[in-house]
């Protein structure tokens, strides 16, 4: 992570507070007021017109135009199928980046609305329904919103806002690459290059009101993969082989150990799960091998690492103590998800005027992980999250992001349109030139 440097903060001009770029703020929330039913429109069109990951032709299709109608440079097939647009502001400045994330999920929708999805599809060869249950169908109607709002102030910006629009955040089918990690190689974030970027996800806590978090957000999620290998025999002569089903089942609670004996809990939360185990064909058959799947969740790199070490070091060991082996593979699929704490820091009063002081709080770090991390190692980023439950509903019962019976309350929308659009104008102003 390189360091970032925010001279401006010290200056104590970090919340905007000079003529221009109050007039600016003041220009952003009328556009965002006007833009408002728009961005309903889109949502619910997006919304009935799923997409799952690498797939999301019609989306893009829909995104591209618009950028394009707004006047922007725009590229498509980004990554398969996303699409990057640049809106150089009339005058000098910084480049600052804003992401959505654009695909559905196969699960079938169960929310009674008019726009509901009657999508089906393919997913890893089973037929399955396709809902926007994580909300994508938001981040990319309110960042539409968002150019639409800025393009129209374009010759008052001081510099150039990128919008990344991008495929496969949940995941690329199997056999595909796909999600920010390949937009990134293929030029997301280069040529303007942002010195910034900002995203959100919309998420179970009260409409309207925004949970952000310094340094780690969302955590690291690896996968790791441990073949047990013993000596097949007869279910009946246990001791004329070595019976990798017994090892593996050791194996399983010595992980668990790792997070509940081993780790420093009150230093950063962490998780380690085996979700499948699979061996053997037979009742009267110990098998040759047995090979176990599971995800390790962290919240910093330190721990990240240790946690890998110490995965490593349990399933190898104990498969010695057997005489068997123990082969871990770990794949480190996504990094934390890391708020650089300066620029939060500089964010959360912009987030504060957006959404009104008693509606901006910390919040807790999520286990969930997502690739907006690949564009924070990169750059410096803010990820934070906007509540979309509406009232009435205790956000603690409320459907979960990837449930069929994930809702949105619309009124949220507007919420985010607006804090996107001002964190990218005022870090733009912000900017000592
Ligand atoms: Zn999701
Ligand atoms: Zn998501």
């Amino acid at each position: 992570m390189r360091p970032f440097l925010l001279p401006f903060i010290t200056l104590g001009i970090a919340t905007p507070l000079h003529g221009q770029s109050s007039r600016l703020d003041a220009e952003v929330d009328r556009r965002a007021a006007q833009v408002q039913g728009t961005v309903v429109t889109w949502r619910r069109d997006i919304h009935e017109h799923p997409e799952l990951s690498n797939r999301e032709t019609r989306t893009a299709e829909v995104v591209a135009s618009h950028l394009r109608s707004l006047g922007m440079e725009v590229r498509t097939g980004v990554a398969h199928t996303g699409v990057v647009g640049v809106l150089r502001g009339g005058k000098p400045g910084p480049v600052v980046a804003l992401r959505a994330d654009m695909d559905a999920l196969p699960v079938t929708e169960e929310v009674d609305v008019p726009f509901a999805s009657k999508v089906r599809s393919t997913y890893n060869g089973q037929e399955v329904g396709v809902m926007h249950a994580c909300g994508h169908d938001t981040h990319v109607a309110m960042l539409m919103g968002v150019a639409e709002v800025l393009a129209g102030m374009r010759s008052d910006l001081p510099g150039t806002v990128k919008f990344i629009f991008q495929p496969a955040e949940e995941g690329a089918p199997a056999g595909e690459r796909g999600g920010a990690d390949l937009m990134i190689e293929e030029g997301a974030l280069d040529d303007p290059k942002p010195s910034a970027i900002f995203g959100l996800h919309v998420f179970p806590y009260p409409a309207g009101e925004i949970r952000y978090r310094p340094g780690g957000t969302m955590a690291s999620a690896d996968a790791f993969r441990i073949v047990v290998r013993g000596r097949q025999t007869h279910g009946a002569l246990p001791w004329a082989g070595i019976d990798p089903i017994v090892v593996a089942s050791q194996i399983v609670l010595g992980l668990q150990t790792i997070t509940s004996r081993q780790v420093d809990l009150t230093a950063a939360p962490a998780v380690v799960t085996v979700g499948a185990i699979n061996g053997g064909v037979r009742f009267n058959i110990i098998p040759d091998s047995v090979v176990m799947l599971g995800t390790i969740r962290t919240f910093d790199n330190a721990t990240r690492n240790d946690i890998h070490a110490r995965v490593r070091r349990t399933a190898e060991s104990i498969a010695q103590s057997a005489g068997a082996t123990a082969q871990v593979v770990i794949d480190t699929t996504s990094a934390v998800t890391y708020n650089d704490p300066a620029l939060t820091d500089w964010l959360v009063p912009i987030l504060r005027t957006v959404a009104g002081a008693s509606h901006v709080a910390v919040g807790p770090p999520i286990t969930a992980a997502e690739d907006f991390s690949a564009y924070q190692r990169r750059v410096p980023g803010v990820f934070f999250f906007l509540g979309i439950t509406p009232p009435g509903t205790d956000p603690s019962k409320a459907a979960p992001n990837h449930s069929p019976r994930f809702y949105v309350d619309e009124a949220a929308l507007p919420v985010g349109v607006r804090a996107l659009a001002h964190a990218a104008v005022d870090y733009l102003s912000a900017q000592p030139r």
